[in-house]
């Protein structure tokens, strides 16, 4: 049984006192991590911080980008040793937001995907095809070659451990929700891939979220489908009692 995986990505968003209030209001209502996995990717100014506040609890801090070496001059930029020194968990790798304004690549995806688990956290990788890759027929060819290029060169035992994050770009803060068939879909050809391409172990094992403008009114239906293990959510997980709905109904 693979566990869900609710994680809420707050993108540039909240001041540091809205983050911790935030925190509090949710840090004790979270279900026990052995039904779901709860995780908010908070602003990289933050995370000291909140990563102290939820110490002891069910809620998890993560990254919302990362650099994939361990130092060096890369100014601006933060390694997966600083991640891991203030005991950050988790790390998302490749939003689509990274690659369209920032230059990630699938090659840059995989060395911070490598990086990460080297390092002990575990990474989020978003893959996802753009509107005008789906209108052409081209959803599996796209988000399958992101999912082959990212996990290049990782041992079946790894890939196991990493969260796939299913986002098709269009619908990405526009409330434009895949239907939960169409999400299924291709969650169902992405552990195809896996199982291809790695081990079928891995395939069974490897958690697969769907993101894209789930909110509480349709995270049910998506987590329903067969080969849809969590949601990775925007604008709904800004609030606190709408992240905590989305958790619940992961648990
Ligand atoms: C996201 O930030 O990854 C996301 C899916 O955003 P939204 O839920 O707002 O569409």
């Amino acid at each position: 049984m693979r566990k869900n995986v609710i994680a809420g990505n707050w993108k540039m968003n909240k001041t540091i006192s809205e983050a911790k209030e935030f925190i509090e209001a949710t840090k004790a209502k979270i279900p026990s991590s052995d039904k779901a996995e709860a995780i908010v990717c908070a602003p990289a100014l933050y995370l000291t911080e909140l990563v102290k506040l939820t110490e002891g609890t069910d809620l998890k801090i993560a990254a919302q980008t990362m650099h994939y070496e361990e130092s060096g001059a890369f100014t601006g930029e933060i390694s997966p040793t600083a991640l891991k020194s203030i005991g950050v968990e988790y790390a998302v790798i490749g939003h689509s937001e990274r690659r369209e304004y920032y230059n990630e690549t699938d090659e840059s995806v995989n060395k911070k995907t490598h990086a990460a688990l080297q390092h002990g956290i575990t990474p989020i990788v978003c893959i996802g095809e753009t509107l005008e890759e789906r209108e052409a027929d081209k959803t599996n060819e796209v988000v399958g070659g992101q999912v082959e290029k990212a996990l290049e060169g990782l041992s079946a035992e790894q890939v196991s451990t990493v969260i796939l994050a299913y986002e098709p770009v269009w619908a990405i803060g526009t409330g434009k929700t895949a239907t939960a068939q169409q999400a299924n879909e291709v969650c169902t050809f992405i552990r195809n891939v896996v199982k291809e391409k790695v081990s079928a172990e891995a395939a069974d094992a490897v958690r697969i979220q769907y993101g894209g403008s789930v909110k509480p009114a349709n995270v049910d239906e998506l987590l329903s489908e067969s080969d849809i293990d969590g949601a990775l959510v925007g604008g709904a997980s800004l609030e606190a009692d709408s992240f905590l709905a989305l958790v619940e109904a992961g648990a």
